[in-house]
């Protein structure tokens, strides 16, 4: 069947689906397998399979579909055949046996931000933890467990009540999980490491149905894959954190430059952040807005004393000529929250991103003038450091390999409508092609669109036969696939 019949077929069966599902018993839902096949679901399976959860199914037809199918990305409108919201691990445990008994095509869904579209599916099964949503604090301890579903403002929010956080992302509406399972990179990263560096265990459910503990002592191996291994090896039922003390109040530093002061800004600030302490993490780039204004600018934070900032950010003070500058206090969750409204859910987004070493004018050039082109309506070059805590740990340490990266630079574009979508997700790719050849050939997966085998192999550089062995132990049918994949097979 093709895809447009299948998702027709699956729509004309919602009138069952939105029966109670044991008085329609004799009608089945199409659905689709890992390989592509087709299969069909019957009611009784449907009615014992959701019998068999605290949460709930929701199927093509019920008025809560539309709503739990949606991903943050607009891009992506994909039809699964159903949506399993679990509430715990044993419902999680519930639904990987259902998908795998059936072969069904899955997705694991926590926040919903995948760039890439992969925790919605067409055809198949959503496993949905975003229902699952207990944070607990330990504050002596200076521990933080949570749930797979909680979203990176909750892990703050109770955090931060002891003045305590960890590496998060720099948008509070991200999903904790997704985001911790690629290395999870943010504001603290140079002082603290990536998120995975302040992982201390997780609970897991592999493809084999066991539900597994894994931290230093327990399924170390595995614990090991899951830091920077993404989604490959099961579906995580809980994280658990080192906190670290954090503000309440940190220092905001901001300053936006006109557009032409760009290439001069980007030669200060990569040379500027070479000599930066653990404590200072500023970025830097370009952006254009919707009513067509361009600028460069540089954003970030210091962590340290205040009293300490005043001779480490005098340079930044008296480079150029900002259009604004702001150098002052700003609670913690404050700051983390700064770009939500930005990046809101459903609208049409495209990235690409690299790792970089070194950097030279030849950069800066491509970066510019790759930039002046930029055709989307909001479009960002993001510039963030790496180096510090990040760099303090081996590669094989974890699944990240790329602990020497020194930036991390980041092409982002979104628009509303998709009318003139191709035009620029190709100049996107057309930057991306200037910019390319300066990187140190390495990638964050969880900001990569769809990465070949070939290309992932060379960004897990020494770790990725490891992966494979690893794959190959807890999920040899490959049933977690919709990730950057590791193939069991290599
Ligand atoms: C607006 C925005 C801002 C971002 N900022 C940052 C940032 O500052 N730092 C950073 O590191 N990244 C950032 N990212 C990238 C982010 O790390 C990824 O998009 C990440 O996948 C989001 O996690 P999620 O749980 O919201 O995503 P989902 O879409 O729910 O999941 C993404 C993938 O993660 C896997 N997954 C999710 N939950 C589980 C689970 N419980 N068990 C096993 N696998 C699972 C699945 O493979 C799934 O396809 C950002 C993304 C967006 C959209």
């Amino acid at each position: 069947m093709r895809r447009r019949d299948f998702v027709s077929a699956a729509l004309s069966t919602s009138v069952v689906a939105c029966l109670p599902i044991d008085k329609a018993r004799t009608s089945t839902l199409p659905a689709l397998t890992m390989t592509g096949g087709e299969t069909t679901l019957t009611q009784t399976e449907l009615a014992e399979f959701a019998a068999s959860l605290r949460g709930d199914v929701v199927l093509p037809n019920d008025a809560a579909y539309d709503q739990a199918r949606r991903a943050w990305n607009g891009v992506f409108d994909k039809h699964p055949a159903l949506i399993a919201r679990c509430r715990g691990a044993a419902d999680v445990t519930q639904a990987v046996n259902f998908a795998r008994s059936h072969q069904l095509i899955t997705a694991v869904r926590a926040g919903g931000h995948s760039m890439a579209g992969k925790s919605i599916c067409e055809g198949g099964i959503v496993i949905d933890v975003s229902p699952m949503q207990s944070v607990r604090v330990d504050p002596d301890r200076r521990i933080a467990r949570i749930d797979a579903g909680v979203l990176l403002r909750g892990l703050d929010h109770e955090a931060q009540q002891f003045g305590l956080a960890t590496t998060a992302g720099v948008v509070s509406h991200t999903g904790a999980a997704g985001l911790t399972l690629g290395g999870g990179l943010g504001r603290l990263q140079r002082k603290h490491g990536l998120t995975i560096d302040n992982l201390r265990g997780v609970d897991i459910v592999t493809a084999d149905g066991r539900w597994l503990r894994a931290n230093r002592d327990e399924n170390a191996d595995l614990f090991w894959g899951v830091r920077g291994g993404g989604g490959n090896f099961g579906v995580v039922t809980a994280f658990e954190y080192q906190l670290h003390p954090v503000g309440p109040t940190v220092l905001n530093v901001a300053s936006l430059y006109p557009i032409e002061q760009a290439r001069q800004m980007l030669e200060f600030y990569f040379e500027f952040m070479q000599a930066a302490p653990d404590d200072l993490y500023i970025g830097a780039g370009m952006i254009k807005r919707p009513d067509g204004r361009a600028m460069a600018m540089i954003s970030g934070c210091f962590f340290g004393r205040f009293d300490a900032a005043d001779a480490l950010l005098q340079p930044l003070r008296e480079f150029g000529t900002p259009i604004v500058q702001t150098i002052a206090p700003i609670e913690y969750l404050d700051l983390q929250s700064r770009n939500d409204d930005n990046n809101p859910h459903g609208r049409k987004y495209y990235s690409k991103s690299g790792f970089f070493n070194d950097v030279d004018s030849s950069l800066i050039d491509a970066l510019v003038e790759g930039f002046g082109r930029a055709r989307a309506p909001q479009t960002g070059v993001l510039i963030s450091p790496f180096g510090g805590a990040v760099g303090r740990v081996n590669p094989g340490d974890t699944a990240f390999y790329h602990r020497d990266a020194q930036f991390n630079i980041e092409v982002a574009l979104s628009w509303e409508a998709n009318a003139q979508s191709a035009e620029y997700v190709e100049w996107g790719r057309e930057f991306w092609r200037g910019v390319m050849p300066f990187a140190s050939s390495g990638f964050y997966v969880n900001t990569e669109m769809d990465p070949s085998e070939r290309r992932l192999r060379e960004n897990y550089g020494a770790n990725y036969d490891r992966l494979v062995a690893l794959k190959h132990r807890y999920d040899p049918g490959n049933l977690f696939r919709l990730n950057a994949n590791i193939k069991p097979t290599g």
